[in-house]
């Protein structure tokens, strides 16, 4: 089988045009991001935002070249916009272009005003250094505790690199749009979720770049009516890259919580995570222990397999909050790797009331503008 190169691909793509502007893609330099894994090729395409989904037919015509070629397995070819007017922050912002193959044609185009996540009262994110430490599962519990405190909640899985939500939640299928121009979002035990899982076969490899990125993750955002939310938790991808940074500066994010385990405390993962949301001048509202001890399901036992109480030491030591701790447990697995995280499955158990301590501290730290308790208000009597 003939070996995929960057040329060859890009020889492919030199013979679509773009029937608007009249020349192929390559000499109008819209491709970037070109990704080649074996035979699995992914780039974007960049798109002024106003032309929206009427773009999809090219995306598709490009996807076609480079499959055509000996040796090609897949391809993932994305729109990314780019937009000719300044920034405004606005609902439309940046929002011209599908981010993927089976991504609803109407799902592109902007959303109106006052759609989106623009009445969304504070989004936070779940980071970790790594993957593994449990970053997803403590999302999707927060989430549901979030919501077990009264907050009206939503859950965006970022994770587009490995979307598990889905599979978390529990909820399959594909979104739908009743006016063609927004996704209304999917439901999970009674949280709004939106995931990239939801609009990407899960053949397709993901080979997301930055750019992608973050049009992928502003459609999300901007092209899902979220309606009105108190909180919305945006589960990151592991990792502190270029990528991770995109997206905590795309979201106006209100605060991070950074999850670790024992172990990662010790290796300085957590920390790397607290310093890149100081980068972007995101607070940190505090961080989560997670797999924090081992209780057995038996007797009940608590042993402290991995020195457990690092993650509040460090936090300590970094004059960050400490949110709460939560047991390696085999339910906790259980239930979110089948769709029911604990917290929807066993609300009244000890692990639901730790998830929703957690919570409780997480909107207290919202509340208190995450900086810390505001000065009371001075009362002057005349
Ligand atoms: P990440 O998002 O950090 O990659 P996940 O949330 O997907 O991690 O968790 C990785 C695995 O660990 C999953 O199978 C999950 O069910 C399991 N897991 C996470 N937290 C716990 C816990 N506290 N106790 C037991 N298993 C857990």
């Amino acid at each position: 089988m003939a070996k995929i190169t960057e040329e060859r691909v890009l020889e492919a793509l030199g013979r679509v045009r773009d029937p608007e502007q009249g020349k192929d893609l390559v000499s109008l330099g819209m491709i970037g991001g070109l990704t080649i894994k074996d035979g699995n090729v992914g780039f974007s395409i960049e798109v002024a935002a106003e032309r929206g989904a009427s773009a999809e037919p090219l995306r598709k015509a490009a996807e076609q070249a480079v499959f055509a070629l000996d040796g090609v397995t897949s391809v993932t070819a994305v729109l990314t916009a780019h937009s000719s007017a300044p920034r405004t922050g606005g609902p439309a912002d940046g929002a011209g272009a599908g981010p993927a193959a089976g991504a609803p044609a109407g799902a592109s185009a902007p959303a109106p005003k006052g759609g989106g996540a623009d009445r969304v009262g504070s989004i936070i994110a779940v980071a970790s250094g790594k993957g593994g430490v449990g970053k997803s599962t403590t999302a999707a519990n927060l989430t549901l505790a979030l919501m077990a405190e009264g907050a009206r909640t939503g859950l965006l899985d970022a994770d587009i690199y490995g979307p598990s939500m889905p599979r978390m939640m529990g909820v399959r299928g594909k979104p739908t749009t009743a006016d063609g121009k927004v996704l209304d979002p999917m439901v999970g035990h009674g949280v709004k979720l939106m995931s990239m899982g939801f609009l990407v076969d899960e053949e397709t490899p993901m080979i997301w770049r930055g750019p992608m990125v973050m049009s992928a993750l502003q459609q999300l955002l901007q092209d899902v009516d979220w309606g009105p939310l108190d909180v919305m938790v945006v589960d990151m991808p592991p990792g502190t890259g270029d990528a991770q940074l995109t997206l905590a500066q795309t979201a106006r994010l209100a605060g991070a919580v950074i999850v670790s385990t024992p172990q990662d405390i010790a290796l300085l993962d957590a920390r790397k995570g607290l310093n890149m949301f100081r980068k972007v001048d995101v607070p940190v509202l505090g961080i989560v222990e997670n797999m924090s001890y081992f209780q057995c399901p038996h007797c009940g036992e608590r042993s402290d397999i991995f020195s457990h109480g690092g993650a509040r030491r460090e936090a300590e030591r970094l004059g960050v909050p400490f949110l709460g701790e939560i047991p390696l447990d085999i339910a906790i697995r259980e239930t979110s790797d089948g769709g029911r995280p604990i917290v929807a499955a066993e609300p009244d158990g000890s692990h639901a009331a730790a998830y929703r301590e957690i919570a409780v501290r997480v909107l207290d730290r919202l509340d208190a503008g995450a900086d810390g308790p505001k000065p009371a208000p001075k009362i002057v009597i005349r």
